[in-house]
């Protein structure tokens, strides 16, 4: 099936009770036994929802993968990863990431004994030289966020593989709809549903998928036993959100390839990070694995200051200054301030995330006009 066709009809079966299209909204906390134990399936809704289940097998379905769990965020989605590990084990991590994943990793995971290593993973070697026999996991973010480098997911799935270690991909940045992890050999594939799923900046959500079993009951059971579950409103959105994602990003990646050629021919611009390029490092990598290229990117002003990019970062009037991304409205963001500001400034620098970059999530809004908001606001 094509991919338009599945992400309409994924996880979508006719209500029994009435016949809806729709799957509705289960808003009940408690389901009725008829005697001790007899019951339809469904007991508690930190284990059982309906709604919750149709997202989790569209999850799914949209990344190829035969399990989906929905998680109350992306980092809760992240944090039940965490746990499957025990004091003692290593990660091997992306240098270039989520702020708040480094955050989760550093102030919370390391504490109760585990050990993370970061590489710059868009070279796999890097990965080979960080593993050791404690290593348990590598977790890889592709295209990172917010300099869009990209990392091999064939090369790193079988060093995994050769380890005995899996690979989990934040596939927050492509979105299923641009790159399928699972395809290429990784483990597990995260996601923030908050971002290009849910699509329209109404929702917070996170979710997993995986092939295997014994690894999806492991997670199950981390997930009720936690209870970081999304509520079945906003599964609800996602399911909804999903049946859209092919028109949206078709959009993303038509108004991105404007924008970024755009901002790189500007006179008052420096280097633009967009994974399209055809000389962007590992754009080649990027073509094996992606569909497209997608809406986001960053770029740095000639005069890479903090104050020249707080004047253009203030001024734009269709891109809103705000952190979040993968909405139908066009966001722009100052990393080292808002979606970066938990990496320490020397490390951050060293990843080249400089104090002056802006970071772009292109919507799916008339290109012309984003590119004359972008015009206006650089002067
Ligand atoms: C937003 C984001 C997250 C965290 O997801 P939340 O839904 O905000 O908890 C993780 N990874 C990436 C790449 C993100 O952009």
């Amino acid at each position: 099936m094509k991919l338009a066709t599945k992400y309409i009809h994924a996880g979508a079966h006719p209500d029994p009770s009435t016949g809806a299209i729709m799957t509705p909204i289960y808003q009940t906390s408690t389901y009725v036994q008829s005697a001790p134990g007899v019951h339809k399936g469904y007991e508690y809704a930190r284990s059982q929802n309906p709604t919750r289940f149709a997202l989790e097998e569209a999850f799914a379905v949209i990344e190829n993968g035969k399990f989906g769990l929905a998680f109350a965020s992306g980092v809760a989605a992240t944090d039940a990863v965490m746990r499957l590990l025990v004091p003692g084990d290593e990660v091997v991590a992306a240098h270039d990431m989520y702020g708040g994943s480094f955050r989760l990793f550093s102030k919370v995971h390391e504490k109760m004994g585990i050990k993370f290593i970061y590489v710059d993973t868009s070279d796999a070697t890097n990965v080979e030289k960080a593993m050791t026999p404690a290593t348990k996991l590598i977790w890889l973010e592709t295209p990172t966020n917010p300099l869009m480098n990209i990392t091999d997911i064939e090369a790193v799935s079988t060093i995994g593989k050769k380890h005995n270690c899996m690979v989990c991909v934040d596939n927050t940045f492509a979105s299923p709809y641009l790159q399928n992890p699972l395809d290429f050999g990784a483990t597990i594939v995260m996601h923030s549903a908050t971002k290009y799923l849910g699509g329209h900046s109404d929702v917070i959500q996170g979710c997993l998928v995986m092939n295997d079993q014994a690894l999806r009951d492991q997670l199950y059971f981390i997930q009720k036993s936690t209870g970081a579950v999304p509520g079945p409103q906003d599964c609800f959105l996602v399911l909804r959100g999903i049946k859209t994602l092919h028109v949206r990003m078709q959009r993303h990646c038509e108004n991105g390839e404007k924008v970024a050629n755009y901002l790189r021919q500007h006179p008052k611009v420096g280097k633009v990070y967009w994974c399209g390029f055809t000389d962007h490092h590992n754009h080649a990598i990027a073509k094996k694995q992606m569909r497209g290229f997608g809406g986001m990117m960053s770029f740095v002003l000639k005069d890479d200051s903090v104050a020249a990019a707080t004047k253009v970062l203030s001024s734009t009037k269709v891109f809103s200054l705000a952190e979040s991304l993968g909405g139908v409205e066009s966001l722009i963001n100052h990393p080292a301030s808002m979606t970066h500001a938990s990496i320490p400034r020397e490390q951050r620098i060293a990843n080249g995330l400089s104090d002056g970059l802006i970071r772009l999530s292109v919507g799916i809004e008339d290109a012309d006009d984003l590119i004359a908001d972008l015009a206006q606001a650089i002067g």
